[in-house]
């Protein structure tokens, strides 16, 4: 009989609830809200708390050489391939209950009511919760290492720096050599899914259920300095001034403009400005901007990146400055696979959940997997889109329909994967 035949099975709302509760306690502050950053002590406290709730499911724990943490519930055919689920339990500082933690629990809760049903299905399970998505070593550290693409340039040059890199490793019970020894076989590997809360106001703003992710957006990113010449504010006269301010603020206005005309489903963003010298009476003689661009399509990606570079240098004309450009990043845009779209579609449909299919603004583990193998995403609903702040919040509602929809997907996979 198809596993997805009659009513669709359903996780244990209230191990569910008791658990979420129990993980969102662990480096919880009421000042700050969560502090789990990679190698702080609550970071290690949660993975642990995830390995002791595995091995009382009676599922088989594993640590990599990347530090990943897994829970695997395994095929009777030792030939099985692996569908991975999850996501990560690291937050940024001051962060909140769910961001990564939410797909985690989830994946966790799928192996135990996929065993507490007896069922034997075709392909092992594995619920991983990875390495530093959040990036205070590298961003998406575990990932990348699984996918067997982590660099050692990327290593030479970690945002943390190399001793926090090395002493952390440590800690975590590896080393550099280690993480490249978690890279696995594609080959094993049948997908994997990835439930996570949205982080925006989409989903919440159109009452509807589940996101089905179409893509996670691609990004370039700039370090742009207009240079001119800083003269003195009051003998200055305003027509004989090379003021490097102004270019930056056209630029900040002519960014927005141009990707809200032109650019449809895309975002720019100019985070930081910094004029020198920085005084009251000193014309700005440098001013120098970090841009961010964000695409779903390469193509798009590349068209934003030349307009952008395009209007700095036309600034720069305009006000008769120098200016310098240098590319500072560029992440290529990953569709997710239509299979695994359309299990969460088809899992959801079955719980009489909504759907709507959206793009992913923001980066995850699954942007790295999708490199390797058949990866999806699923959203829930942010309250007031709010994530990366202690208000963070989806409703356990959503969260139990998230772990259902996960758990029919995965059941819709085994059959067909
Ligand atoms: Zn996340």
């Amino acid at each position: 009989m198809p596993l997805t035949a009659h009513a669709p099975l359903t996780i244990d709302e209230e191990r569910f609830a008791a658990d979420l509760s129990a993980m969102s306690a662990i480096g919880w502050t009421n000042e700050s809200g969560m502090q789990r950053t990679t190698f702080s002590d609550a970071h290690a406290e949660v993975r642990t708390w995830f390995l002791d709730r595995a091995r009382a499911a009676g599922l088989r724990t594993r640590v990599d050489g990347a530090g990943n943490h897994s829970a695997i519930l395994e095929a009777a055919d030792p030939r099985a391939r692996t569908l991975l689920l999850g996501s990560h339990l690291d937050s940024v500082p001051s962060g909140g209950r769910f961001d990564g933690a939410l797909g985690v629990l989830c994946g966790l809760e799928v192996l135990r009511s996929v065993r507490d049903a007896g069922l034997d299905l075709p392909m092992s399970l594995e619920a991983i919760d990875f390495t530093d998505e959040e990036g205070a070593v590298l961003g998406t550290l575990g990932s990348w290492a699984l996918a067997g693409e982590l660099t050692s340039d990327a290593l030479a040059s970690p945002r943390c720096g190399r001793d926090v890199l090395l002493s952390g490793l440590e800690r975590m019970g590896t080393s550099e050599e280690g993480l490249l020894t978690a890279a696995r076989d594609p080959a094993g590997l049948a997908g994997f899914l990835e439930l996570h809360i949205e982080q925006g106001p989409v989903l919440e703003r159109a009452g509807v259920a589940i996101g089905i992710v179409t893509g996670i957006c691609g990004s370039v990113s700039f370090d742009i300095v207009f240079r001119g010449a800083a003269r003195h504010a009051g003998t200055t006269p305003m027509d004989a001034r090379r003021d490097a301010g102004l270019a930056a603020a056209a630029l900040m206005l002519e960014v927005r403009e141009t990707v809200t005309r032109d650019f449809a489903g895309c975002v720019a963003t100019v985070g930081d400005v910094h004029l020198e010298p920085g005084a009251y009476n000193v014309i700005p003689g440098v001013a120098d901007l970090k841009i961010e661009a964000r695409a779903q399509h390469d193509d798009e990606l590349d068209r934003l990146s030349a307009a952008i570079t395009e209007l700095a240098r036309a600034q720069a004309r305009r006000w008769d400055l120098d200016v310098h450009i240098e590319s500072t990043g560029r992440w290529s845009p990953e569709p997710t696979d239509p299979r695994m779209r359309a299990a969460i579609a088809a899992s959801a449909s079955r719980l009489g959940l909504t759907v709507m299919e959206m793009p992913s603004g923001a980066g995850h583990d699954a942007q790295v997997m999708a490199k390797v193998t058949a990866s999806g995403m699923a959203f829930v609903p942010s309250h007031h889109g709010i994530s990366h702040h202690p208000d963070e919040y989806s409703s356990l509602e959503d969260c139990i329909n998230g772990s259902n929809v996960l758990l029919g997907a995965t059941l819709a996979l085994a059959e067909e994967l």
